[in-house]
C-alpha cells in the first residue's frame, strides 16, 4: 500500500516488457507517446511532483500488451551542456527497463550533434533500438531521412507522430522486436497477466464520478480514453501495479443528467446496464447515508446474471463512519438487503477524503482475477461428493437424483457442469447449497459460479 499511495514514487514494476522513448527535447517524443497510447483526449492530470519522465502508458497492438514509456523532455539545455548525456541520466531508469528504445529524431531539423551523442550512448547500452525519423507528414520529408543513417544504429523508420503516417509500420516493428527480445524479457507474452475492465456503477449522485477521479488521480498515469463499442463511451485506462485496468464508459458516468430528462435515474440505470455487458467485474456503489436501495441490489444482481465479479463499495464513509460504529453492521443491512450476493467482499471507501480507494481497486482486479480461476479438478469433485454425501439432493432411495460428475467448463466465470443421474434438474435451492459449500473450499470472493446441469452422458 506504501508505495502506491505515493505518486512521486518510481514506476512500479511491469509485468509486460517497456519500449523507452528518447531523443533530445522537441523531436516529438511525447506527440509519439499520446499516438501509441492511442490517447485522444489529453487527461493528463497535472500533478505537482509528477514529472513527464514517469509517463507509462499500456500500448495494444496485434494482441500484444506492452508499456510505452516516455522519458520526457526536462532537460536544462544549457548552452554547451552534455545534451545525450543529460537526457540519458534522466531517462536512465526508463532505458534500464526498456526492452525496446525508440531513438526519435527530427526529420525536418536534420541531424544534429545532440543525437550524434546520445547515438554513442544508445550503442553502448546494447539494447535494440529503433531509429524514428518523425515529422515526415508526408513522402516530400522522406529524403532528409537518409542522413540519419550516420548515427549506426540501423533502419531508419519515417513517421509521423502528427498525423500517424506509418505509425502502424513501427507498432510491427517494436512488436517483432519484442519477440526477438523475449529471452531476455521473460515476462513477454503469455504471462502479461490479462486487463480488467470495471465498470464503476450506481444511482446518480452516490459518488461514481468522483470516485473515478480519486481512482485516476491517484495514479500516476491515466493514460488513455478510448472510444468504447457503445456510441460515445469513452474507457479511461491506468496502470494498476502493472496491470491494465480499464474503466469502462466513464462518460456515461461523468455526463451529468440532462435538466428536464424525463427519468434521470431509469436514464443512469440503463447506462450502467450497458456498461456491465463490457466488463469483468463491477464496482456496484452505495451510498452510506441512503444505504442499498432497489436499484443498487438491481444492478449488482444483474451483473451476477451476466457472470461479471461484483463488489460492493459504500461510499460517502466519511460522513457516516463514526456515526455508525463498525463497518460490520453496515455490512450485515447491505448483504441482507443485497442477500444473493453473500459473496460480494464489501469495501467502506470515501471518494472525497481517497479512504479506501486503492484498496477497492485491489479488491476489484483480485475479484476479477478469481473469476478467471481455473479449479483443481480432483478438488472439485471430492468437495462435491462431500457436499452430497452430508446432504444428498433428494431421499436416499433408488429413484433419487444423484450427482455422478462435475467439471469446470471454459470460463470466466467458473462454470460447472453437473452430471445427474435420475433426473435432469436439480432444485435451485440445491445449487445454492452447493455453492454455499463449494465458497467454503475455494477463494472465490467477489465472483459468481454458474452451473450447467444435465444427465450423465
Ligand atoms: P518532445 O519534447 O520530444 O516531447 O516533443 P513534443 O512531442 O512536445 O513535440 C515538439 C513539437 O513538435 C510540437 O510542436 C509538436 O506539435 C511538433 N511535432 C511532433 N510530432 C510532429 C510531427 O509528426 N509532425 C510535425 N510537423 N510536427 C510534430
Ligand atoms: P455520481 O453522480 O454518482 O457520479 O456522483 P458524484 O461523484 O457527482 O458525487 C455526488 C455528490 O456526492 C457530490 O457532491 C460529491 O462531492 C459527493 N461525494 C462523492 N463522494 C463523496 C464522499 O466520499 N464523501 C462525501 N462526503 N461526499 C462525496
Amino acid at each position: 500500500m506504501s508505495t502506491r499511495d505515493r505518486p512521486s514514487e518510481a514506476p512500479a514494476a511491469t509485468s509486460g516488457p517497456t519500449v523507452a522513448i528518447v531523443g533530445r527535447p522537441n523531436v516529438g517524443k511525447s506527440t509519439l507517446f499520446n499516438r501509441l497510447a492511442g490517447r485522444r483526449l489529453a487527461i493528463v492530470h497535472e500533478q505537482p511532483g509528477v514529472t513527464r519522465d514517469r509517463l507509462r502508458a499500456p500500448v495494444r497492438w496485434k494482441g500484444r500488451l506492452f508499456w510505452a514509456v516516455d522519458t520526457g523532455g526536462l532537460v536544462d539545455l544549457q548552452p554547451g551542456a552534455d545534451v545525450g548525456g543529460a537526457i540519458l541520466r534522466q531517462a536512465a531508469a526508463a532505458l534500464e527497463e526498456a526492452a525496446v528504445v525508440l531513438f526519435v529524431v527530427d526529420a525536418r531539423a536534420g541531424l544534429l550533434p545532440g543525437d550524434q551523442t546520445l547515438a554513442r550512448w544508445l550503442r553502448r547500452l546494447g539494447k535494440p533500438v529503433l531509429v524514428v525519423a518523425n515529422k515526415v507528414d508526408s513522402t516530400a520529408v522522406e529524403p532528409a531521412v537518409h542522413e540519419f543513417a550516420a548515427l549506426g544504429l540501423g533502419e531508419i523508420l519515417p513517421v509521423s507522430a502528427a498525423n500517424g503516417r506509418n505509425v502502424g509500420d513501427l507498432l510491427d516493428r517494436v512488436v517483432e522486436r519484442l519477440e526477438q527480445a523475449a529471452d531476455a524479457v521473460p515476462s513477454l507474452a503469455a504471462e502479461t497477466p490479462e486487463a480488467v475492465r470495471v465498470a464503476i456503477v450506481g444511482r446518480p449522485n452516490v459518488g461514481k464520478s468522483s470516485l473515478v477521479n480519486a481512482l485516476v488521480g491517484h495514479e500516476r498515469v491515466a493514460v488513455h480514453e478510448e472510444a468504447g463499442t457503445t456510441r460515445d463511451a469513452v474507457d479511461v485506462s491506468l496502470e494498476w501495479e502493472g496491470r491494465l485496468v480499464t474503466l469502462v464508459d466513464t462518460a456515461g458516468i461523468r455526463r451529468k443528467a440532462r435538466p428536464g430528462a424525463a427519468d434521470l435515474e431509469q436514464l443512469a440505470v440503463s447506462r450502467a446496464l450497458a456498461a456491465l455487458q463490457r466488463c469483468d467485474v463491477a464496482v456496484v456503489v452505495i451510498d452510506a447515508a441512503e444505504g442499498v436501495t432497489f436499484q443498487e441490489a438491481r444492478l449488482a444482481g444483474r451483473a451476477a446474471s451476466l457472470g461479471r465479479a461484483v463488489v460492493l463499495a459504500v461510499n460517502k464513509w466519511d460522513l457516516i463512519g463514526e456515526r455508525a460504529g463498525r463497518p460490520e453492521r453496515f455490512t450485515e443491512e447491505v448483504q441482507t438487503a443485497a442477500a444473493r450476493l453473500y459473496w460480494a467482499p464489501v469495501y467502506y471507501v470515501s471518494a472525497l477524503r481517497g479512504w479506501q480507494v486503492q484498496a477497492l481497486l485491489e479488491g476489484a482486479v483480485a475479484a476479477a482475477d478469481r473469476r478467471r480461476q481455473r479449479l483443481d479438478p480432483g478438488q472439485l469433485r471430492a468437495v462435491i461428493d462431500r457436499a452430497q454425501a452430508q446432504h444428498p439432493p433428494s431421499g436416499r432411495g433408488r429413484r433419487g437424483v444423484r450427482i455422478v460428475g462435475v467439471r469446470q467448463l471454459d470460463g470466466p466465470p467458473p462454470t460447472l457442469a453437473l452430471a445427474l443421474r435420475g433426473a435432469a434438474q436439480l432444485p435451485v435451492p440445491y445449487l445454492r447449497y452447493l455453492e454455499r459449500h463449494l465458497r467454503r473450499h475455494f477463494d472465490l470472493t467477489g465472483t459468481p459460479v454458474l452451473w450447467v446441469q444435465g444427465p450423465d452422458a
